[in-house]
């Protein structure tokens, strides 16, 4: 990849154009239109392992992998089949099925602190029900969140919030009534200090701190040391609850997922993402004696037509079985390295600033050398610079999320010539800066 091969763009920029006839932006989610990076999205049209390939015929070895779940890569055979065979049965009855139960059962198995779970349609609905549930449960209002962090958008939750709204600026979303954002109490991430102080003026009202246990949505920000330790003595020494949002790390980072790797047990988790395969699920869960809070077992009303779906639960339960095999993740590991170790050497071969922060299979590349370990220090990259390392590396045929607040996703379908081929691009890219 030394020739720098030029992505073409004119039937995707047809597509777009089409699109935003139909659809506010263009788009379903906001990040997919690469405002931020002033581009064309790509116009996806098939994915198959590590790579997607774009109306315009462009062939990309991705990292976004539909922003998490793909961790098995796109189009695997044995989910594929799984979701065709379900589909022969019917796609949805709105009554249970043991499907729902196995995938239960394997979600208790796995996660240290899940004892009973709930599935959803989406990481936003696992998060705003469990804040639910907490206020139910505990009879509190307040809820503390970290700036940077991201947890879907719901209202209580769209303060000072990391991901696209980051990445478009917009920290505090117009539509959000004052009478919601004044129950959100908002900290600098791994700062223990500020929680204590809002826990000392505000703990008795406090019912719960959601936390992204690795931060993912202001690029990848791991925990330091003794944070989420602290986070766990100062709920509970106020009677308030400590929600891990998993949504992101959930089976990501370990099949134990980031709670089993810091051995911190949280009252509740949300999962998302990789728990549906590529299909649209979350799921909340937790100790029985809070979950059993929630309707039909308690009075926290909670429903949804589609939840537990049959397709989306064969997908997940398949991909949940296969991350069971031996070696999947230290292989990701080894892959997640490797390309860590080749990013870190272009960046000091070629004099560009540069900080990189990993953990596992989520890995990230900031423009400065300032460690990052917060929201602020994320905002130290230099953006602009990231728009046109974006740009190039699109060019040379890579795809990454187009924000810096974001992180790059291993796949156990990247081989190591993909990874060899992604830190050959990283070092054009880095070289045309
Ligand atoms: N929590 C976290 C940590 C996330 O990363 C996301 C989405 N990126 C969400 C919640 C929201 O999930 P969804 O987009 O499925 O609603």
């Amino acid at each position: 990849m030394n020739e720098k091969r030029k992505r073409s763009d004119t039937r995707s920029a047809e597509a777009f154009a089409e699109a935003k006839k139909y659809i506010p932006g263009g788009v379903n989610s906001p990040v997919r239109a690469f405002k931020s990076v002033g581009l064309t999205p790509l116009f996806v049209v098939k994915g198959a392992g590590s790579r997607v390939y774009d109306v315009d015929g462009n062939e990309f070895i991705d990292y976004i992998g539909s922003w998490g779940p793909l961790i098995l890569g796109h189009a695997h055979p044995e989910v594929i089949e799984a979701v065709k065979r379900t589909a022969e049965l019917g796609t949805s009855f709105g009554a249970p099925t043991e499907l729902e139960t196995e995938m239960a059962k394997l979600v208790v198995e796995r996660i240290p602190s899940i004892e009973v779970v709930r599935m959803v349609n989406s990481g936003t609905e696992a998060t705003m029900s469990a804040l639910r549930l907490a206020r139910g449960y505990t009879g509190r209002s307040k809820i503390l969140k970290f700036e940077g962090c991201y947890h879907g958008h719901a209202d209580s939750l769209l303060i000072k919030a990391g991901s696209g709204v980051a990445t478009l600026s917009l920290p505090d979303s117009p539509g959000v009534p004052e009478s919601v954002a004044v129950n959100t109490i908002t900290v600098p991430y791994n700062d223990l200090a500020s929680v204590q102080l809002a826990f000392e003026k505000f703990g008795e009202e406090i019912a719960a701190v959601i936390v992204e246990p690795v931060a993912g949505n202001m690029g990848v920000v791991p925990p330091q040391p003794g944070f989420l330790e602290g986070l766990r003595q100062t709920t509970s020494s106020y009677g308030s609850l400590l929600i891990f949002d998993e949504v992101m790390t959930g089976f990501r980072v370990g099949l134990h997922s980031a709670q089993g790797l810091y051995g911190i047990t949280p009252d509740l988790t949300c999962l998302g993402k990789i728990i549906g395969g590529g299909l649209p699920v979350g799921a909340y869960g937790g100790k029985r004696e809070i979950m059993e809070h929630i309707a039909p077992a308690g009075p926290i009303y909670q429903a949804g037509t589609l939840s537990g779906n049959p397709l989306a639960m064969a997908a997940g339960y398949t991909t949940l079985k296969l991350l069971g095999e031996p070696g999947v993740y230290e292989e990701l590991e080894r892959k997640s390295a490797k390309l860590e170790q080749g990013f870190r050497k272009n960046a000091a071969e070629l004099g560009i600033p540069s900080t990189i922060n990993r953990v596992g299979s989520m890995i990230c590349p900031f423009f400065t050398d300032t460690k990052v370990i917060n929201y602020e220090t994320a905002k130290r990259s230099d953006l602009e610079r990231f728009n046109r390392y974006f740009a190039s590396l699109l060019d040379e045929g890579v795809s990454i999320a187009p924000s810096q607040f974001e992180g790059m996703f291993v796949s156990a379908a990247h081989t190591d010539a993909d990874i060899d081929a992604t830190i050959e691009a990283h070092y054009q890219a880095l070289k045309r800066l």
